[in-house]
Protein backbone atom coordinates (compact mmCIF):
# COMPACT_ATOMS: atom_id res chain seq x y z
CA UNK A 1 0.00 0.00 0.00
CA UNK A 2 2.86 2.52 0.72
CA UNK A 3 4.74 1.98 -2.23
CA UNK A 4 2.34 2.19 -4.41
CA UNK A 5 1.24 5.63 -2.76
CA UNK A 6 4.83 6.36 -2.92
CA UNK A 7 4.99 5.34 -7.01
CA UNK A 8 1.84 7.26 -7.30
CA UNK A 9 3.44 10.49 -5.74
CA UNK A 10 6.22 10.24 -7.61
CA UNK A 11 4.35 9.67 -11.24
CA UNK A 12 2.88 12.94 -10.44
CA UNK A 13 5.55 14.82 -9.18
CA UNK A 14 7.24 13.64 -12.54
CA UNK A 15 4.01 14.82 -14.64
CA UNK A 16 4.18 18.01 -13.01
CA UNK A 17 7.67 19.16 -13.23
CA UNK A 18 8.96 16.83 -16.68
CA UNK A 19 12.13 18.54 -16.46
CA UNK A 20 13.14 17.49 -13.10
CA UNK A 21 12.95 13.60 -14.70
CA UNK A 22 14.68 11.06 -12.40
CA UNK A 23 18.43 12.37 -13.34
CA UNK A 24 17.19 16.09 -12.43
CA UNK A 25 20.35 18.18 -12.60
CA UNK A 26 21.86 19.89 -9.67
CA UNK A 27 23.81 22.74 -9.05
CA UNK A 28 26.67 21.81 -7.91
CA UNK A 29 27.91 18.20 -6.23
CA UNK A 30 31.38 18.18 -4.37
CA UNK A 31 32.77 14.55 -4.73
CA UNK A 32 34.85 12.35 -2.78
CA UNK A 33 34.81 14.05 1.00
CA UNK A 34 34.86 13.48 4.55
CA UNK A 35 31.78 15.17 6.23
CA UNK A 36 31.53 16.05 9.42
CA UNK A 37 28.07 16.29 9.73
CA UNK A 38 28.01 19.21 12.23
CA UNK A 39 26.24 17.06 15.12
CA UNK A 40 29.51 15.53 16.52
CA UNK A 41 28.88 11.83 14.55
CA UNK A 42 32.17 10.20 12.90
CA UNK A 43 32.98 12.02 9.42
CA UNK A 44 32.26 9.27 6.53
CA UNK A 45 33.00 9.21 3.26
CA UNK A 46 30.44 10.55 0.37
CA UNK A 47 29.61 12.91 -2.56
CA UNK A 48 27.21 15.95 -1.82
CA UNK A 49 24.64 17.82 -4.13
CA UNK A 50 23.56 21.18 -4.00
CA UNK A 51 20.69 22.18 -5.45
CA UNK A 52 19.80 26.19 -5.06
CA UNK A 53 20.40 27.25 -1.90
CA UNK A 54 20.01 23.95 -0.28
CA UNK A 55 21.20 21.00 0.13
CA UNK A 56 19.70 17.97 -2.50
CA UNK A 57 21.43 14.94 -1.95
CA UNK A 58 24.31 13.43 0.64
CA UNK A 59 25.13 9.56 -1.00
CA UNK A 60 28.33 7.15 -1.07
CA UNK A 61 28.53 8.63 -4.69
CA UNK A 62 26.13 10.85 -6.60
CA UNK A 63 26.54 10.65 -10.37
CA UNK A 64 23.49 12.75 -11.86
CA UNK A 65 24.50 15.33 -13.57
CA UNK A 66 25.45 18.58 -11.97
CA UNK A 67 25.90 21.84 -13.39
CA UNK A 68 29.44 21.92 -11.30
CA UNK A 69 31.07 19.24 -10.05
CA UNK A 70 34.16 19.94 -7.59
CA UNK A 71 36.10 17.15 -6.74
CA UNK A 72 37.47 17.80 -2.80
CA UNK A 73 39.58 14.60 -3.12
CA UNK A 74 39.19 14.26 0.45
CA UNK A 75 39.06 16.99 1.99
CA UNK A 76 36.85 17.74 5.29
CA UNK A 77 33.07 18.92 4.30
CA UNK A 78 31.39 20.53 7.53
CA UNK A 79 28.61 22.64 7.89
CA UNK A 80 29.40 26.30 7.39
CA UNK A 81 30.64 27.91 11.07
CA UNK A 82 28.08 30.26 12.98
CA UNK A 83 30.06 32.79 15.14
CA UNK A 84 27.31 33.44 17.91
CA UNK A 85 29.63 36.81 19.38
CA UNK A 86 30.66 39.27 16.92
CA UNK A 87 30.81 42.91 16.46
CA UNK A 88 30.78 42.86 12.60
CA UNK A 89 28.72 45.99 12.47
CA UNK A 90 32.28 47.76 12.75
CA UNK A 91 33.07 46.78 9.28
CA UNK A 92 30.73 44.94 7.45
CA UNK A 93 29.60 47.88 5.54
CA UNK A 94 33.01 48.63 4.45
CA UNK A 95 34.34 45.15 3.48
CA UNK A 96 30.63 43.21 2.77
CA UNK A 97 32.93 40.12 1.76
CA UNK A 98 34.32 39.52 5.57
CA UNK A 99 37.14 37.62 4.17
CA UNK A 100 38.51 37.30 7.46
CA UNK A 101 35.25 35.44 8.73
CA UNK A 102 34.85 33.32 5.06
CA UNK A 103 38.41 32.49 4.65
CA UNK A 104 37.97 30.45 7.93
CA UNK A 105 35.00 29.25 7.50
CA UNK A 106 32.30 31.03 9.00
CA UNK A 107 29.09 31.41 7.06
CA UNK A 108 26.89 32.99 9.51
CA UNK A 109 27.70 36.17 12.24
CA UNK A 110 25.50 37.56 14.92
CA UNK A 111 25.85 40.86 15.92
CA UNK A 112 24.66 42.76 18.76
CA UNK A 113 26.38 41.14 21.77
CA UNK A 114 27.72 43.15 25.20
CA UNK A 115 24.62 44.48 25.71
CA UNK A 116 25.50 46.94 22.64
CA UNK A 117 23.13 46.89 19.62
CA UNK A 118 21.09 49.61 17.49
CA UNK A 119 18.45 50.93 19.20
CA UNK A 120 15.71 50.18 17.27
CA UNK A 121 16.73 47.76 15.47
CA UNK A 122 15.02 47.31 12.57
CA UNK A 123 16.67 49.98 10.44
CA UNK A 124 20.12 48.34 11.28
CA UNK A 125 18.49 45.19 9.67
CA UNK A 126 17.06 47.09 6.56
CA UNK A 127 20.64 48.69 6.07
CA UNK A 128 22.34 44.91 5.95
CA UNK A 129 19.17 43.59 3.74
CA UNK A 130 20.45 46.81 1.15
CA UNK A 131 24.17 45.89 1.38
CA UNK A 132 24.81 42.72 -0.56
CA UNK A 133 27.01 40.27 1.43
CA UNK A 134 29.19 37.34 1.48
CA UNK A 135 27.84 36.16 4.52
CA UNK A 136 24.58 35.71 6.75
CA UNK A 137 23.90 37.72 9.73
CA UNK A 138 21.66 38.40 12.86
CA UNK A 139 21.42 40.19 15.42
CA UNK A 140 21.08 40.35 19.17
CA UNK A 141 19.03 43.67 20.86
CA UNK A 142 21.71 44.81 23.67
CA UNK A 143 20.29 45.48 27.25
CA UNK A 144 22.53 48.29 28.05
CA UNK A 145 21.63 50.02 24.83
CA UNK A 146 18.03 49.90 25.47
CA UNK A 147 19.03 51.03 29.09
CA UNK A 148 21.22 54.14 27.92
CA UNK A 149 17.92 55.46 25.29
CA UNK A 150 15.10 55.58 28.52
CA UNK A 151 17.44 56.23 31.39
CA UNK A 152 21.24 57.31 30.18
CA UNK A 153 24.24 56.65 31.10
CA UNK A 154 23.11 57.00 34.65
CA UNK A 155 23.93 55.21 37.53
CA UNK A 156 20.85 54.87 39.13
CA UNK A 157 17.64 52.27 39.05
CA UNK A 158 15.06 52.39 36.88
CA UNK A 159 11.81 53.80 37.60
CA UNK A 160 8.67 51.29 36.94
CA UNK A 161 7.12 53.30 34.83
CA UNK A 162 11.19 53.45 32.56
CA UNK A 163 11.50 49.88 32.99
CA UNK A 164 7.61 49.24 31.01
CA UNK A 165 8.88 51.48 28.57
CA UNK A 166 12.21 49.42 27.73
CA UNK A 167 10.34 46.14 28.33
CA UNK A 168 8.21 48.40 24.66
CA UNK A 169 11.33 48.49 23.14
CA UNK A 170 12.46 45.02 23.78
CA UNK A 171 9.10 43.13 22.93
CA UNK A 172 9.41 45.78 19.96
CA UNK A 173 13.19 44.15 18.89
CA UNK A 174 12.01 40.79 19.14
CA UNK A 175 9.20 41.36 16.84
CA UNK A 176 11.73 43.14 14.20
CA UNK A 177 14.04 39.88 14.35
CA UNK A 178 16.46 39.76 17.29
CA UNK A 179 17.78 37.08 18.39
CA UNK A 180 17.24 37.65 22.01
CA UNK A 181 18.60 40.12 24.61
CA UNK A 182 22.51 40.78 25.02
CA UNK A 183 23.78 42.11 28.33
CA UNK A 184 27.05 43.53 29.16
CA UNK A 185 26.75 44.29 33.11
CA UNK A 186 30.22 45.16 32.49
CA UNK A 187 30.10 47.52 30.51
CA UNK A 188 28.61 51.18 31.38
CA UNK A 189 25.36 51.64 31.16
CA UNK A 190 25.28 47.89 31.71
CA UNK A 191 26.89 47.57 34.52
CA UNK A 192 24.46 50.18 36.92
CA UNK A 193 21.59 47.50 36.27
CA UNK A 194 20.49 45.56 39.38
CA UNK A 195 19.64 41.85 38.32
CA UNK A 196 16.10 42.41 38.92
CA UNK A 197 16.10 44.29 36.29
CA UNK A 198 17.68 42.67 33.75
CA UNK A 199 15.30 40.19 34.67
CA UNK A 200 12.15 42.49 33.99
CA UNK A 201 13.46 42.66 30.64
CA UNK A 202 13.93 39.11 30.03
CA UNK A 203 10.53 38.46 30.85
CA UNK A 204 9.45 40.35 27.51
CA UNK A 205 12.05 37.91 25.49
CA UNK A 206 10.95 34.68 26.89
CA UNK A 207 7.67 34.32 24.93
CA UNK A 208 9.62 35.09 22.05
CA UNK A 209 11.96 32.43 22.33
CA UNK A 210 14.73 34.80 22.39
CA UNK A 211 18.11 33.94 24.48
CA UNK A 212 20.10 35.90 26.82
CA UNK A 213 23.55 36.00 26.52
CA UNK A 214 25.97 38.24 28.47
CA UNK A 215 29.32 39.71 28.76
CA UNK A 216 29.45 39.15 32.32
CA UNK A 217 29.26 41.83 35.08
CA UNK A 218 32.72 40.61 36.30
CA UNK A 219 35.81 38.03 34.83
CA UNK A 220 38.06 38.53 37.49
CA UNK A 221 37.93 38.80 41.40
CA UNK A 222 34.09 38.46 40.95
CA UNK A 223 33.70 35.79 38.66
CA UNK A 224 31.92 33.14 40.26
CA UNK A 225 29.03 35.43 41.58
CA UNK A 226 28.59 36.51 38.11
CA UNK A 227 28.72 33.16 36.99
CA UNK A 228 25.39 33.00 39.53
CA UNK A 229 23.94 36.08 38.32
CA UNK A 230 24.47 35.02 34.78
CA UNK A 231 22.41 31.51 35.76
CA UNK A 232 19.72 33.41 37.56
CA UNK A 233 18.57 35.29 35.15
CA UNK A 234 17.93 32.64 32.79
CA UNK A 235 16.01 31.08 35.88
CA UNK A 236 13.97 33.88 36.71
CA UNK A 237 13.50 35.53 32.76
CA UNK A 238 13.19 32.35 31.37
CA UNK A 239 15.10 32.13 29.05
CA UNK A 240 18.61 30.22 27.55
CA UNK A 241 21.26 31.86 29.29
CA UNK A 242 25.28 31.86 27.53
CA UNK A 243 28.10 33.21 29.66
CA UNK A 244 29.87 35.12 26.59
CA UNK A 245 33.66 34.71 25.73
CA UNK A 246 34.41 32.63 29.11
CA UNK A 247 37.57 34.05 30.50
CA UNK A 248 39.45 34.41 34.18
CA UNK A 249 41.07 37.73 34.08
CA UNK A 250 43.89 38.00 36.79
CA UNK A 251 46.23 35.97 37.92
CA UNK A 252 44.57 36.10 41.00
CA UNK A 253 42.11 34.82 39.34
CA UNK A 254 43.57 31.96 37.17
CA UNK A 255 42.24 28.32 37.87
CA UNK A 256 38.55 29.02 38.85
CA UNK A 257 37.29 28.00 35.93
CA UNK A 258 37.04 24.97 38.19
CA UNK A 259 34.40 26.24 39.92
CA UNK A 260 32.87 28.32 37.26
CA UNK A 261 32.19 25.47 34.93
CA UNK A 262 31.02 23.20 38.19
CA UNK A 263 28.15 26.01 38.68
CA UNK A 264 26.98 25.73 35.05
CA UNK A 265 26.97 21.61 35.20
CA UNK A 266 25.12 21.92 38.44
CA UNK A 267 23.07 24.09 36.94
CA UNK A 268 22.50 22.06 33.80
CA UNK A 269 21.99 19.23 36.33
CA UNK A 270 19.23 20.55 37.83
CA UNK A 271 17.38 21.58 34.66
CA UNK A 272 18.71 25.26 33.66
CA UNK A 273 19.29 25.77 29.88
CA UNK A 274 23.18 27.46 30.75
CA UNK A 275 25.64 27.59 28.07
CA UNK A 276 29.20 29.20 27.28
CA UNK A 277 30.95 30.35 24.66
CA UNK A 278 34.84 31.25 24.32
CA UNK A 279 37.69 32.12 21.55
CA UNK A 280 40.82 30.13 21.60
CA UNK A 281 43.53 33.07 23.04
CA UNK A 282 44.65 34.62 26.25
CA UNK A 283 43.93 37.58 25.37
CA UNK A 284 41.19 40.07 25.47
CA UNK A 285 40.26 43.35 23.51
CA UNK A 286 38.32 45.89 24.08
CA UNK A 287 38.62 49.34 24.63
CA UNK A 288 40.96 50.61 26.86
CA UNK A 289 38.31 53.08 29.55
CA UNK A 290 36.10 50.52 29.52
CA UNK A 291 38.72 47.66 30.84
CA UNK A 292 40.73 49.90 32.56
CA UNK A 293 38.93 53.44 34.16
CA UNK A 294 36.52 52.48 36.86
CA UNK A 295 32.76 52.68 36.21
CA UNK A 296 32.21 55.32 38.61
CA UNK A 297 34.10 57.66 36.59
CA UNK A 298 32.80 56.73 33.41
CA UNK A 299 29.02 57.88 34.53
CA UNK A 300 27.57 60.29 32.33
CA UNK A 301 29.81 59.66 29.29
CA UNK A 302 32.76 61.39 28.17
CA UNK A 303 32.33 64.57 28.67
CA UNK A 304 31.90 63.42 32.57
CA UNK A 305 34.88 61.82 32.62
CA UNK A 306 37.31 63.91 30.82
CA UNK A 307 35.70 66.57 33.58
CA UNK A 308 37.10 64.33 36.19
CA UNK A 309 40.25 63.42 34.90
CA UNK A 310 40.75 67.61 34.86
CA UNK A 311 40.05 68.08 38.56
CA UNK A 312 43.37 66.80 40.36
CA UNK A 313 41.82 64.76 43.20
CA UNK A 314 39.66 62.86 41.07
CA UNK A 315 42.18 62.32 38.69
CA UNK A 316 44.64 60.40 41.77
CA UNK A 317 41.44 58.38 42.66
CA UNK A 318 41.19 56.94 38.83
CA UNK A 319 44.91 57.08 38.62
CA UNK A 320 45.14 54.83 41.43
CA UNK A 321 42.22 52.52 40.23
CA UNK A 322 43.59 51.99 36.94
CA UNK A 323 46.97 51.05 38.43
CA UNK A 324 44.92 48.31 40.60
CA UNK A 325 43.55 46.80 37.70
CA UNK A 326 46.60 46.88 35.96
CA UNK A 327 47.78 44.93 38.54
CA UNK A 328 45.24 42.47 39.36
CA UNK A 329 43.42 42.03 36.27
CA UNK A 330 43.49 43.39 32.91
CA UNK A 331 47.45 44.27 33.02
CA UNK A 332 48.06 41.10 34.90
CA UNK A 333 50.96 42.99 37.11
CA UNK A 334 52.59 44.47 33.88
CA UNK A 335 52.08 47.32 31.70
CA UNK A 336 53.63 45.66 29.06
CA UNK A 337 50.68 42.61 28.84
CA UNK A 338 48.01 46.03 27.62
CA UNK A 339 49.03 46.44 24.06
CA UNK A 340 47.40 48.90 22.01
CA UNK A 341 45.38 47.68 18.87
CA UNK A 342 43.71 50.98 17.83
CA UNK A 343 43.87 54.94 18.65
CA UNK A 344 41.84 56.30 16.05
CA UNK A 345 43.80 60.12 16.70
CA UNK A 346 47.40 58.17 16.14
CA UNK A 347 47.20 55.09 14.39
CA UNK A 348 51.19 55.03 14.93
CA UNK A 349 50.45 53.99 18.30
CA UNK A 350 48.98 50.58 17.09
CA UNK A 351 51.04 47.37 18.33
CA UNK A 352 52.89 49.56 21.31
CA UNK A 353 52.41 48.67 24.97
CA UNK A 354 51.61 50.49 28.10
CA UNK A 355 55.09 50.11 29.03
CA UNK A 356 56.82 51.42 26.10
CA UNK A 357 54.63 54.54 26.25
CA UNK A 358 55.24 55.72 29.45
CA UNK A 359 58.84 55.02 28.78
CA UNK A 360 58.42 57.15 25.60
CA UNK A 361 56.97 59.90 28.07
CA UNK A 362 59.94 59.82 30.25
CA UNK A 363 58.35 57.45 33.13
CA UNK A 364 59.45 54.38 34.33
CA UNK A 365 57.31 51.59 33.28
CA UNK A 366 55.44 50.81 36.52
CA UNK A 367 51.88 50.10 37.09
CA UNK A 368 51.73 54.10 38.03
CA UNK A 369 53.01 55.45 35.87
CA UNK A 370 51.25 53.22 33.10
CA UNK A 371 47.89 54.53 34.56
CA UNK A 372 49.52 58.17 33.73
CA UNK A 373 49.40 57.12 29.94
CA UNK A 374 46.07 55.54 30.41
CA UNK A 375 44.29 58.86 31.56
CA UNK A 376 46.43 60.85 28.45
CA UNK A 377 45.31 58.06 25.74
CA UNK A 378 41.46 58.83 27.16
CA UNK A 379 41.47 62.32 27.21
CA UNK A 380 43.10 61.92 24.01
CA UNK A 381 39.92 60.37 22.46
CA UNK A 382 40.33 56.84 23.62
CA UNK A 383 42.04 53.65 22.11
CA UNK A 384 41.22 49.78 21.43
CA UNK A 385 43.59 47.48 23.08
CA UNK A 386 44.60 44.06 23.70
CA UNK A 387 44.90 42.86 27.23
CA UNK A 388 47.28 39.53 27.90
CA UNK A 389 45.51 38.23 31.14
CA UNK A 390 44.63 35.20 30.69
CA UNK A 391 45.75 31.30 32.03
CA UNK A 392 46.05 28.54 29.07
CA UNK A 393 44.82 25.96 31.24
CA UNK A 394 41.69 27.85 32.23
CA UNK A 395 41.01 28.45 28.22
CA UNK A 396 41.66 24.71 27.60
CA UNK A 397 38.97 23.38 30.12
CA UNK A 398 36.75 26.27 29.02
CA UNK A 399 37.16 24.79 25.54
CA UNK A 400 36.94 20.94 25.65
CA UNK A 401 33.50 21.53 28.12
CA UNK A 402 30.49 20.41 26.40
CA UNK A 403 28.38 23.40 26.77
CA UNK A 404 30.82 25.79 25.45
CA UNK A 405 31.06 26.72 22.05
CA UNK A 406 33.22 28.34 19.15
CA UNK A 407 32.96 32.27 19.13
CA UNK A 408 35.38 35.14 17.95
CA UNK A 409 33.93 38.44 19.44
CA UNK A 410 35.91 39.60 16.39
CA UNK A 411 34.79 42.22 13.74
CA UNK A 412 35.50 42.76 9.60
CA UNK A 413 38.72 44.51 9.97
CA UNK A 414 40.23 46.74 7.80
CA UNK A 415 42.96 44.73 6.32
CA UNK A 416 46.10 46.64 7.95
CA UNK A 417 44.53 49.17 9.55
CA UNK A 418 45.33 48.42 13.37
CA UNK A 419 46.88 46.20 15.09
CA UNK A 420 43.14 44.57 16.43
CA UNK A 421 43.22 41.09 18.13
CA UNK A 422 43.95 37.96 15.82
CA UNK A 423 40.77 36.53 16.73
CA UNK A 424 39.04 38.35 13.78
CA UNK A 425 41.13 36.49 11.56
CA UNK A 426 42.14 33.21 13.20
CA UNK A 427 39.20 32.06 16.01
CA UNK A 428 38.06 29.11 13.40
CA UNK A 429 41.11 27.68 12.30
CA UNK A 430 42.90 28.28 15.20
CA UNK A 431 40.91 25.98 17.37
CA UNK A 432 40.73 22.75 14.44
CA UNK A 433 44.35 23.39 14.31
CA UNK A 434 46.01 23.98 17.16
CA UNK A 435 43.43 21.99 20.03
CA UNK A 436 41.99 19.78 18.00
CA UNK A 437 45.07 18.83 15.41
CA UNK A 438 48.28 19.46 17.70
CA UNK A 439 46.92 19.13 21.19
CA UNK A 440 44.53 16.45 20.43
CA UNK A 441 42.04 17.79 23.49
CA UNK A 442 39.08 17.83 20.69
CA UNK A 443 37.98 15.87 18.16
CA UNK A 444 37.57 16.97 14.73
CA UNK A 445 33.90 16.15 14.66
CA UNK A 446 33.38 17.95 18.29
CA UNK A 447 35.15 21.11 17.23
CA UNK A 448 32.96 21.30 14.38
CA UNK A 449 29.69 20.87 16.46
CA UNK A 450 31.14 23.90 18.70
CA UNK A 451 31.27 25.71 15.72
CA UNK A 452 28.06 24.55 14.06
CA UNK A 453 25.20 22.55 15.21
CA UNK A 454 25.32 23.90 18.94
CA UNK A 455 25.19 26.90 17.89
CA UNK A 456 22.53 26.77 15.94
CA UNK A 457 20.52 25.16 17.85
CA UNK A 458 21.14 27.59 20.46
CA UNK A 459 19.54 30.47 18.65
CA UNK A 460 17.00 28.40 17.06
CA UNK A 461 18.38 28.22 13.97
CA UNK A 462 16.69 25.09 12.68
CA UNK A 463 17.80 24.73 8.79
CA UNK A 464 21.40 25.55 9.04
CA UNK A 465 24.30 23.97 10.95
CA UNK A 466 23.60 19.92 9.89
CA UNK A 467 24.81 19.06 6.60
CA UNK A 468 22.01 16.99 6.03
CA UNK A 469 19.64 16.83 2.99
CA UNK A 470 16.76 19.98 3.09
CA UNK A 471 19.05 22.23 5.02
CA UNK A 472 20.85 24.97 3.61
CA UNK A 473 24.19 25.04 1.64
CA UNK A 474 26.33 26.95 4.42
CA UNK A 475 29.48 24.59 4.39
CA UNK A 476 33.18 25.18 4.77
CA UNK A 477 35.58 22.75 2.76
CA UNK A 478 38.84 22.32 4.68
CA UNK A 479 41.91 19.89 4.85
CA UNK A 480 42.37 18.39 8.24
CA UNK A 481 46.26 18.33 8.22
CA UNK A 482 46.65 22.09 6.88
CA UNK A 483 43.91 24.25 8.53
CA UNK A 484 45.87 26.63 10.36
CA UNK A 485 45.43 30.38 11.48
CA UNK A 486 47.93 32.67 10.48
CA UNK A 487 47.14 35.92 12.28
CA UNK A 488 49.52 36.99 14.92
CA UNK A 489 48.99 39.56 18.16
CA UNK A 490 52.15 41.05 16.22
CA UNK A 491 51.00 40.54 12.55
CA UNK A 492 47.32 39.92 12.79
CA UNK A 493 46.53 40.89 9.46
CA UNK A 494 46.91 37.29 7.90
CA UNK A 495 44.19 35.01 6.82
CA UNK A 496 43.47 31.67 7.83
CA UNK A 497 44.44 28.80 5.88
CA UNK A 498 43.84 25.70 4.33
CA UNK A 499 40.23 26.34 3.25
CA UNK A 500 39.71 25.76 -0.38
CA UNK A 501 35.89 26.11 -0.62
CA UNK A 502 33.01 27.86 1.34
CA UNK A 503 29.65 28.01 0.14
CA UNK A 504 26.70 29.93 1.65
CA UNK A 505 22.80 29.62 0.72
CA UNK A 506 24.43 27.52 -2.39
CA UNK A 507 26.74 29.69 -3.60
CA UNK A 508 30.32 29.28 -4.10
CA UNK A 509 31.47 32.95 -1.97
CA UNK A 510 35.52 31.96 -1.35
CA UNK A 511 37.29 29.61 -3.48
CA UNK A 512 40.98 28.41 -4.47
CA UNK A 513 42.53 31.38 -2.24
CA UNK A 514 40.04 34.27 -3.60
CA UNK A 515 36.74 35.54 -2.50
CA UNK A 516 34.19 35.16 -5.61
CA UNK A 517 31.59 37.98 -6.67
CA UNK A 518 28.30 35.77 -5.18
CA UNK A 519 26.69 37.85 -2.49
CA UNK A 520 24.18 34.98 -1.18
CA UNK A 521 24.54 36.04 2.48
CA UNK A 522 21.02 36.48 3.71
CA UNK A 523 19.75 38.21 7.12
CA UNK A 524 18.41 36.43 9.83
CA UNK A 525 15.64 36.93 11.78
CA UNK A 526 14.73 35.29 15.53
CA UNK A 527 11.20 33.65 15.63
CA UNK A 528 9.72 36.90 17.42
CA UNK A 529 9.64 37.84 13.80
CA UNK A 530 8.20 34.84 11.94
CA UNK A 531 5.76 33.63 14.65
CA UNK A 532 3.84 36.92 15.56
ZN1 LIG B 1 32.31 41.11 25.43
Amino acid sequence: MRTLFRSLFVAAALAIHPAHAADAPYDLVLRNARIVDGTGAPWYRADLAVRGDTIAAIAPTISSPAKRVVDVNDAVVAPGFIDLHTHAARGIFHVPTADNYVRQGVTTLLEGPDGGSPVPLKPFLDKLEATPRSINIGSFLGQGSVRQRVVGLANRTATPEEIVRMQGIVEQGMRDGAFGLSTGLFYVPGTFTPLSEVIELQKVVSPYRGVHTSHMRNEAARVLESVRETIAIGVEGGVPTQISHHKLVGKMNWGKSVETLKLVDEARARGVDATIDVYPYTASSTSIHAALIPSWALEGGSRETLKRLQDPASRAKIKSAIAGLLRNERGAGDPRNVVIALCNWDPTLAGRNLAELAQARGMEPTPENAAEVVAWLTEQGGCRAVFHSMAEDDLQRIIVHPAAMIASDGEVPLFGEGAPHPRSYGTFARVLAVYVRERRLLTLEEAVRKMSAFPAARIGLTDRGVLRPGMKADIAVFDPARVRDAATFEKPHQYAEGFSHVLVNGQIVYENGAMTAARPGRVLYGPGKTRY
